[in-house]
């Protein structure tokens, strides 16, 4: 060993001892007579200390020579701190220092290696690897690992197995576009990497594995969105022999122990909401439930109190829907007009806002008043069981747009009301998942989370009349508004699967060649199986308080799906492509 410590563990008890630290120079404050120096490594900060008189010259000098991000070792005896810094670990000791080495000398850091770095992100995605030795980018990942570890041993005593399943498998048109990859012995073949192993965990039940799981990379062509990363990682899980009720108690209880373990939290009671409420109170299968503003509708399924006076904004609507922002009455008219031109911009495509302010005289003032008399409105704000002080703010039109227009608007008061609190954590299941959705443009059912869910047994009989009806025994949770895992109970029997493929417009011809391994498979005695599988790294950024998931991963891509370090994806050798059989000349 080239130390004896590291730069994290030293205090009072190590007064006197003979020490070697190993490093990198964070900073050198030369006064002259002394030399203060910060040796860092992953483990925290150490004070060394130079001396003239008391430390030897030849030491000294190599002192004087050091810069940033030097890799040295240095030898010598702890002392007790005349001026002490609670601020680091080490902060009661410092090492006067009686032998010094340069193991290697570095070229001054692009930007900054401190919490607050002057690096952009470009420049710290170029330089990874400096941007790993800062502090909160460290110990992210340092998080990221005890989440893996804390999953791993929960699973593990619950006899789950890790199973590896293969990178290089099948392109299939299902679901999101695939990466795939020539194979140099089959010419003019090519391999898919797995958009998630589903069919193989499947197949692991086929083969009685019972309970198997994987923290595994998962690949995804997708138009890059804000935040999504082309390759990522899940949590991966499949049972046999269970219910749903029992995925989501084992995995309800896999998330209850992460938080207790990682962050030290009772996560509170995690509540079940269908997908029709969530649809229907918050206008988002992901809704954010740290905070109420549950919608209302005035004009829906349920009653109408706008129709028949004239505005026909409302009269034309097929849903009128609003919300009730506490104690909000006092925004004034510019504050509204800001928050409709927010609504109105494309993003959005909002037509207008209507408001209620209900003053906290009891006076209730509208932008509608020219149509609506004070009773008409009074029900309203009833039917909102608005208390004088709030804001009832309204959007119409066709049902599904109105409401994710209102979801918008939902989240934004929230966040502008302090209602969504970062240190508060909610999690909540979504449930009965519709199993298809329609295609507008395709023309065409797409399963709406994958091809192998099943339908609820009670909407079976469905499948022949209305396909929109049927619900799926398909699940997602969802924490602060964040879908952080999903997943279904799985169809297992073959005609069943067959059915399905069906409906999804494949031929029996197409489902046998992309399918037929697992059908095949259910003709061999397939046990009735059920799984999920978390978003890893969103977990990780949400157990870390952060946004972005980028910053949980060692080496991401950027927005354009560019590893800027290495700089990938890259164009490869005419030689290359044609071994590969891709471009013959
Ligand atoms: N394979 C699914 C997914 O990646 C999850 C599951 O159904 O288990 O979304």
């Amino acid at each position: 060993m080239l130390r004896t410590h590291t730069c994290g563990e030293l205090s009072l008890e190590h007064v006197n001892q003979e020490v070697v630290l190993c490093g990198w120079v964070q900073r050198v404050r030369d006064k002259g007579g002394m030399i203060w120096l910060d040796l860092r490594d992953r483990y925290g900060i150490t004070q060394l200390l130079f001396e003239e008189g008391k430390t030897q010259a030849n030491v000294l000098e190599i002192a004087r020579s050091l810069g940033r991000e030097f890799v040295i070792s240095a030898k010598g005896q702890v002392i007790e701190r005349l001026s002490k810094n609670d601020k680091i670990a080490t902060g009661d000791i410092e090492i006067r220092i009686s032998e010094l080495n340069i193991l290697n000398p570095a070229k001054l850091p692009p930007f900054l290696i401190e919490d607050e770095t002057d690096g952009g992100d470009d420049i710290r995605m170029k330089y990874r690897y400096l941007d790993l030795r800062r502090n909160n980018v460290r110990k992210n990942l340092q998080l990221r690992h005890q989440v893996a570890r804390h999953t791993r041993a929960y699973l593990d005593d619950l006899d789950f197995i890790e199973v590896e399943t293969p990178v290089l498998i099948k392109s299939t048109p299902e679901g999101a576009r695939d990466f795939v990859v020539p194979s140099r012995m089959n010419p003019g073949e090519f391999y898919a990497l797995p958009q998630s192993p589903q069919t193989f965990k499947q197949l692991l039940m086929v083969a009685g594995f019972d309970r198997y799981y994987q923290i595994v990379k998962c690949f995804r062509d997708e138009d890059l969105r804000a935040d999504r990363q082309p390759e990522f990682t899940q949590i991966d899980c499949e049972m046999s022999f269970v219910t749903q009720e029992d995925v989501l108690n084992t995995f309800e209880g896999l998330i209850r122990n992460l938080f207790a373990k990682v962050k030290g939290l009772d996560l509170p009671e995690v509540p079940r909401m269908t997908y029709a409420d969530a649809m229907r109170l918050y206008g988002s299968d992901k809704p954010d439930i740290r905070f109420d503003m549950q919608f209302v509708e005035l004009k829906g399924a349920a009653q109408d109190l706008t129709s028949g006076k004239g505005f026909s904004v409302f009269d034309d609507a097929e849903l009128v829907v609003g919300i009730c922002a506490p104690d909000s009455a006092v925004y004034t008219r510019k504050q509204l007009d800001e928050l409709t031109e927010w609504l109105k911009r494309p993003q959005i495509g909002a037509k207008g806002l209507i408001y209620v302010r209900y003053n906290t005289d009891g006076s209730l003032k509208s932008s509608v008043d020219k149509f609506y008399a004070e009773e008409d409105i009074k029900k309203w704000a009833e039917a909102f069981n608005a208390k004088p002080g709030d804001l009832i703010l309204i959007i119409s039109g066709a049902s599904d747009k109105a409401r994710k227009q209102l979801n918008e608007l939902r989240l934004e008061m929230g966040t502008r009301l302090g209602l969504r609190n970062p240190d508060e954590y909610r999690a909540l299941w979504v449930l009965d998942f519709p199993l298809l959705e329609y295609g507008e443009a395709e023309n065409r059912w797409f399963a709406m989370h994958h091809p192998f869910t099943s339908p609820k047994p009670e909407d079976i009989a469905l499948l022949d009349k209305n396909l929109g009806e049927v619900r799926a025994n398909a699940y997602d949770m969802v924490i602060n508004g964040v879908e952080v895992g999903g997943g279904s109970v799985r169809i297992f029997e073959k005609e069943l699967q067959k059915q399905m493929f069906g409906i999804l417009g494949f031929t029996e011809e197409e489902a046998q060649e992309q399918f037929g391994f697992l059908m095949n498979a259910f003709e061999f005695g397939a046990p009735p199986h059920a799984g999920i599988a978390f978003g890893f790294d969103r977990l990780c950024s949400i157990f870390g308080g952060a946004d972005s998931i980028r910053d949980f991963i060692a080496f991401p891509k950027n927005n354009s799906g560019r590893d800027v370090m290495i700089d990938s994806p890259s164009v490869i050798s005419d030689a290359q492509l044609k071994e590969l059989a891709i471009k013959v000349e």
